[in-house]
């Protein structure tokens, strides 16, 4: 993932798909990584079919467990049986009445809380003088549960959840205050959506329960360089094996995306994920990455005003001279990417250009923004990752009107940047090549399983048009 992809244009992508696939708008507190907390009846069914599902993928395929390994923060929690633990819960059957949940408000305040548990805010500080307590309890979100042991008025007891798989309790004796940090095993489940689009991409992932992160995820990064998503049409497929975190019997998070296939046109698609030289991405079956190593437009959707030429007469200083870049018309303001991961070669005023940012690439590539409104936050020598917004359009320098004017350069020498063949990406080899193999034989035996499963549903329900039930969805879980 890139570092574009976490934090509020993230979330309000995410927001901006739920609301596509709820077909409503959606309040932006609701939306959490891909789950938002409440479930409905139907939500419930389906986790426990996931469930039994996840335990058979480790019947069937043992070698599936061993992708989960390393792959989040979590992933150390995670256990090898699928059963909930329930020792913790039994050990101290007495204690758990005592506690009263709350839940936390839309914009309410740990302050606010304790008031309305009529507890003095001098508890309160006591509690946020522990260690790590105000990194968690001054950041809390809507829903976030907080819980009390009050007792003669008293708070006896506190307890939050610093993540989902640490539990933070604290005791108050008089003028003694004992924290105790409980670690709650969570366990992943790596589990397989499948679907067909009836009407649109969203509502068909939607309905085979694909949460909006691992959508995003499938459009957004895995295929963004070879789908146009805008153009997915009835009775195209796909098929997603993400992971779902598990605490105690409950699904709190999805996790990572291991592997998706889309088919279109006739033609499939399919990405895995694989870490290699610390680098998280995805590749095809045979270890080519999906990434490119340049995206073609610094702006999604912007129109070429005008072309590369060798030769043309300049607009504002009326000479005839070469046009060595393109022109993207924008308006002002409008985001611009990195074509490509590169190190900042320059920042600043640039003549002619304006406000300007040259990128070096490596393997003799540099790439030339200009006439910007502003910059973002790089500076000379840092790293930027592909995608990342390194200034917004504007019209300083020699300019008619804002746009963006993109130069191109391999060793030196202008190229064209709308066809320039670009450096092919470097496949997987030796050790690597052979991890990878091993990592996604497995995920596309489940999702050729999943799909052939369907396929023959879909049969057997065309057979009989009588069971209703059966023929309800083009998209099952499974
Ligand atoms: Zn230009």
């Amino acid at each position: 993932m890139t570092p574009s992809d976490s934090g509020p244009e993230r979330r309000e992508r995410l927001k901006t798909l739920r609301e596509a696939a709820l077909g409503r708008p959606v309040l932006a507190h609701h939306i959490a990584d891909g789950f938002n907390g409440r479930w409905s009846r139907r939500q419930w069914v389906q986790a426990s079919l996931f469930a039994t599902i996840a335990a058979l993928v480790t019947a069937i395929v043992p070698g599936f467990g061993d992708l989960q390994a390393g792959s989040t923060p979590l992933a150390r929690h995670s256990m090898s049986l699928p059963l909930p633990p329930l020792a913790l819960r039994a050990s101290k059957p007495t204690a758990e009445h005592e506690w009263h949940v709350v839940r936390v408000q839309s914009g309410q305040t740990l302050g606010a809380v304790f008031q309305q548990m009529s507890i003095p805010a001098s508890t309160m500080h006591r509690i946020l003088e522990q260690p790590g307590a105000k990194t968690t309890l001054t950041r809390l979100g809507t829903g976030a549960e907080l819980a009390f042991d009050v007792s003669g008025g008293v708070l006896r007891r506190f307890r939050y959840d610093r993540d989902p798989a640490h539990r933070v309790e604290v005791a108050l004796h008089g003028d003694r205050i004992v924290q105790q940090v409980i670690e709650r095993p969570t366990e992943l489940r790596s589990v397989v959506s499948s679907g067909e689009i009836d009407s649109s991409l969203y509502a068909a992932a939607r309905k085979a329960g694909l949460p909006a992160s691992a959508i995003a995820t499938m459009t957004d990064e895995i295929f963004k360089y070879d789908i146009d998503f805008s153009g997915a049409k009835k009775g195209d497929r796909f098929s997603v094996v993400y992971d779902q975190i598990w605490r105690e019997g409950e699904l709190v998070d999805s996790g990572d995306v291991r592997a998706a296939t889309f088919t279109t046109g006739g033609k499939t698609y399919s990405g895995f994920r694989f870490e290699h030289a610390g680098k998280v991405g995805y590749y095809t079956a045979e270890g080519k990455p999906l990434k490119k190593s340049f995206i073609r437009m610094p702006i999604p959707y912007a129109r070429v005003t005008s072309g590369f030429t060798t030769a043309r007469k300049h607009p504002i200083l009326g000479r005839t001279r070469a046009h060595q870049g393109v022109d993207y018309g924008a308006g002002s303001g409008t985001p611009i990417m990195a074509a490509g991961d590169a190190r900042v070669q320059f920042v600043g005023w640039k003549g002619g250009y304006g406000r300007t940012v040259i990128l070096d690439h490596g393997r003799g590539h540099t790439t030339l923004y200009a006439h910007m409104s502003r910059f973002a936050k790089y500076t000379v020598g840092q790293r930027v990752a592909q995608g990342s917004v390194i200034g917004y359009v504007g019209s300083t320098g020699l300019a008619t009107g804002p746009h963006l004017h993109y130069e191109f350069r391999v060793n030196g020498v202008h190229r064209n940047p709308l066809n320039v063949t670009m450096p092919p990406p470097e496949l997987l080899q030796g050790a690597a090549l052979v991890a990878f193999r091993a990592q996604s034989a497995p995920a596309l035996a489940r999702i050729e399983e999943v799909e052939g499963l369907l396929r023959n549903n879909a049969r057997i329900a065309s057979r009989q048009p009588a069971t209703s039930g059966a023929t309800s969805g083009t998209a099952k879980k499974v």
